[in-house]
């Protein structure tokens, strides 16, 4: 299993996870630029990291620090071998990305006679072959993606025929995992699931969020009948109304798009929509009919509030919200 820790581990940090996953066994973290790596290997991480998305300016840190880069196009990878010869290195561990139908990153079907000529020459060691699916959580393209998995499939077994390698073969995200047992292979990659998101209210259930979220009220206000709350005037109240501001903003990752009555936070087991605009450091919450104090805790999210709930109140994804938590955030690691 390669568990994925890009972006912080999903907004976390990617140092502890990475540490403790690889002390509970995990065979391989994935990341997706080098310097992610960097940072890993620097913390005495030993496991195979892949990096998902290397660029050429740094094949210096993925030699440097052994970090396994995909090779995902024909610049990439020409680059990569000549990166590779001028270091004298031979087997260098790679894995070859193929495009499978994300039109994302990947070689193409037609590029499987140039792929095998260039990687003739022995100076890297294909470890991986792999590929990633483009809708795997969604049923409605269950018939998509059993395509995917069959053009996978078929260009692993004629590139293991004609080169006689039998790399790691990898498609499944965490959706792949839970979805599509057929996309296994040999690895599969887990981003999303490791951190309590199935992506599915099935799955979602079985799943714990690891991180909670939690803010501060720092003073509450009354506003009258044709007053406004916050900048631009953004809310006007048409009655009394209590109201709260929040000890966190959009630099913190709660986004604009939560304002005007869209997101929430959570007082008291009491949901309390944002009201108006939502500030850079503050945002303001509709308290009327919540018992609450000033200094009392505020929960955005956490166990029993999941991220994907309130990422899809304004309809986007646990993904967008966990990774878009900014450094302010203290991160604070319990057991
Ligand atoms: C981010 C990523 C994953 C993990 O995806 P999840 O949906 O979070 O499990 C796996 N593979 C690739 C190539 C990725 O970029």
């Amino acid at each position: 299993m390669l568990a994925v820790v890009k972006a912080l581990a999903y907004g976390s940090d990617a140092t502890a996870i990475a540490l403790h996953l690889e002390k509970i066994g995990a065979d391989y973290l994935g990341v997706a630029y080098a310097a992610e790596g960097v940072e890993l290997r620097k913390a005495g991480i030993k496991i195979p990291i892949l990096v998902l998305h290397p660029q050429p300016e740094n094949f210096e840190l993925c030699t440097e620090f052994n970090l396994e880069p995909s090779l995902y196009s024909k610049r990439v990878l020409e680059y990569f071998i000549e990166h590779v010869k001028r270091k004298n290195s031979v087997d260098f561990p790679v894995h070859i990305k193929f495009n499978s139908g994300l039109n994302r990153l990947g070689f193409h079907v037609n590029d499987f006679d140039y792929l095998v000529e260039t990687i003739a020459d022995g100076s890297l060691k294909i470890k991986g072959l792999f590929s990633h699916l483009a809708a795997s959580e969604d049923l409605n393209e269950k018939g998509f993606t059993l395509q995917q998995i069959e053009k996978f499939n078929s260009f692993s077994q004629k590139f293991i025929q004609k080169t006689g390698i039998s790399p790691i073969l990898h498609q499944s995200n965490t959706s792949g995992i839970l979805n599509f047992p057929e996309a296994h292979f040999n690895m599969v990659r887990t981003g999303i699931g490791l951190y309590g998101f199935g992506n599915d209210a099935q799955y979602d259930n079985n799943l714990k969020p690891i991180a909670s979220l939690t803010a501060t009220i720092s003073q509450i206000h009354i506003v009258k009948a044709g007053e406004s709350l916050g900048y631009n005037r953004g809310y006007k109240a048409k009655s009394t109304i209590k109201t709260a501001t929040i000890t966190i903003g959009h630099a913190d990752g709660i986004d604009r798009i939560y304002g005007h009555g869209k997101g929430y936070v959570i007082i008291n087991d009491k949901q309390a929509y944002i009201l108006g605009i939502v500030c850079m450091d503050m945002l303001m919450v509709d308290i009327t009919d919540i018992d609450c104090e000033e200094g009392e805790e505020v929960i955005i999210f956490n166990e029993n509030y999941p991220a994907h709930e309130l990422a899809e109140s304004v309809g986007t994804i646990s993904y967008e919200l966990i990774t878009g938590i900014g450094p302010r955030i203290k991160r604070i690691l319990k057991n």
